[in-house]
């Protein structure tokens, strides 16, 4: 069975560890490949040709930076499908979904592109008599990502693209789960004319992140991921002297107004629950409805969970795939049980879904559950599954309450067409990302990313402007051309004349 390389120094290195994890086809059960869980030195070897790539990469002219970083945007938008449809066979989502995450990758490629924009810096003339300042942001050195399973090519994306723009180079250690893409991409990156070093993979578990998080050459680290290890690698990184933006997991509550157009609402609730079988970090996972929303609210979005078909995401009229693999889909099962016997209402009951001659297939039809309340599993935890609970509230101020009191902070919508609630909603709310009757409010790649609390630990946000503040270092120069009328010892303290 074919083993995924690493990718240093520009080209494919086959790992020799013993330790290898199995990469699932989720659709099928089977294990299709497997990964390398590399090894110390290995990582070393990856950070050692980043580092030799930064001498040269850190003086690469603007011009050449953003040649090689067009011709890639062309490389990713010819090679879209292939790149989709290697995602679909290894995290599950249907292809058009994939898709649509190779795109909005993209996008912040597109934004890397205007670099020579992005990396402008300030300049004062005669801040004293014939003295100019200015400052210039410049590369901070050799930078690693670690990423999730459930945007293997996107959230990479959030990050290389930037960095390498800004004059870094990076060592990526993807999703041991489906780590295929990224070596697609590197290939990509290669064609693009990157040069060698600059960009380099290792696969991997959490001796390989470890060995990232304590690395002296390693100066920046961005981590997308679960809460518990984002603090893991915040705490860690920072210790060791790092720049890091961890960005953690989510609970994401959509409110929804007695005066909501329900027929909107109800469309939005089911796109945003179910798509991606609930494994977006910006999935709406709890409907709080207020007032009589609910009543109104819930027999809609029960017609369009019946009409939802479950399948291989390669097949055309899949609309949602399987999870990522079968523990996480028992797990995921497990809080329709434990939300049933804490007293919810299981209104759509996903566990009993069969999908036809895929009986090994990861699969997981959607759930509703009502009456869900803080204090139940199913509410407290992030579910990461097609599992979406509503919590009936009375007033708009409950509603509010109830997700300023929730410790995660990523994503939040409101549904209403009441212009003084949604205008009171965008201001009082505590939440990083916030929609007004979009469901999904993922910034474009020119805002930045990021969530509030504990789904993020750092002070930047993730790509867009955030992101090229991350992934450099502000310098300020202050200069004086000699000139014989300005000679002469002084001890005072430099004053701006
Ligand atoms: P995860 O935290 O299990 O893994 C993320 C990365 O960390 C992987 O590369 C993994 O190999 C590594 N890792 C796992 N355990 C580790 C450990 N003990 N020590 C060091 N490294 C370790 O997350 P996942 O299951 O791959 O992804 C799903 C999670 O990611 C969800 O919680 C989701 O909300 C979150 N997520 C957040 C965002 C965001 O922008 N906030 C985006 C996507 C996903």
């Amino acid at each position: 069975m074919e083993t995924i390389p690493n990718w240093i120094n520009g080209r494919a290195v086959d790992s020799n560890t013993d330790r290898k994890g199995d990469v699932f086809n989720p659709a099928t059960g089977e294990v299709q490949k497997r990964v390398p869980l590399s090894t110390v030195a290995e990582v070393d070897q990856a950070i050692a040709s980043a580092e030799k790539a930064s001498e040269s990469w850190r003086h690469a002219s603007l011009a050449t930076r953003t040649r090689i970083l067009f011709a890639f945007r062309e490389l990713v938008n010819k090679h879209k499908d292939e790149i989709a449809k290697q995602l679909t066979l290894e995290h599950g989502k249907v292809f058009s979904d994939a898709q649509g995450e190779v795109q909005r990758g993209l996008e912040v490629v597109e934004f890397a592109c205007g670099l020579s924009q992005l990396l402008k810096g300030e300049i004062s003339e005669n801040v004293s008599t014939e003295v100019d300042s200015y400052s210039m942001r410049q590369p901070v050195g050799v930078v690693a990502g670690i990423t999730p399973f459930n945007f293997p090519a996107m959230v990479p994306m959030w990050m290389y693209p930037l960095a390498i723009a800004c004059g870094n180079t990076f060592v990526l250690k993807p999703s041991e789960r489906d780590p295929s893409v990224t070596n697609l991409t590197a290939e990509l990156l290669a064609k693009a004319g990157l040069p060698e070093g600059v960009f380099n993979v290792v696969h991997g578990d959490k001796v390989a992140v470890d060995r990232l998080l304590e690395h002296p050459a390693i100066g920046a680290v961005s981590f997308v991921g679960s809460t518990p290890i984002a603090k893991y690698i915040y705490e860690t990184g920072t210790k060791n002297g790092k720049r890091v933006q961890a960005l953690g997991g989510a609970k994401n509550h959509m409110i929804v107004l007695p005066d909501a157009d329900m027929d909107l609402a109800a469309d939005a609730a089911v796109g945003a629950g179910y798509g991606s079988a609930g494994e977006r970090c910006m999935a709406i996972s709890v409907l709080v409805t207020v007032g009589n929303a609910a009543d109104k609210l819930l027999p809609k979005m029960m017609e369009r969970i019946a009409a939802l078909k479950v399948g291989n995401g390669l097949d055309p009229s899949s609309q949602m795939g399987p999870l990522i693999t079968r523990q996480h889909r028992d797990k995921v099962a497990g809080y329709v049980a434990s939300g049933q016997k804490d007293g919810a209402d299981v209104l759509v009951d996903g566990r009993t879904l069969k999908v036809a001659g895929r009986d090994n297939g990861f699969f997981l039809g959607p759930s509703l559950l009502d009456k869900v309340k803080p204090g139940m599993a199913c509410y407290d935890d992030e579910i990461f599954g097609p599992v979406l609970g509503v919590t009936r509230t009375d007033t708009f101020d409950q509603a509010l309450a109830l997700i300023h009191a929730n410790p995660y902070a990523n994503g939040t919508a409101i549904f209403t067409n009441d212009g003084g609630a949604a205008r009171k909603f965008q201001h009082e709310i505590q939440v990083g990302m916030v929609g007004i009757n979009v469901p999904i409010p993922v910034p474009m790649a020119y805002y930045s990313f990021g969530g509030w609390k504990q789904s993020l630990f750092g002070d930047l946000h993730i790509y867009g402007p955030d992101g090229i503040r991350f992934y450099t270092r502000n310098k300020v120069v202050i200069g004086r051309w000699p000139d014989p009328r300005f000679r002469g010892v002084d001890l005072g303290f430099p004053q701006n004349k």
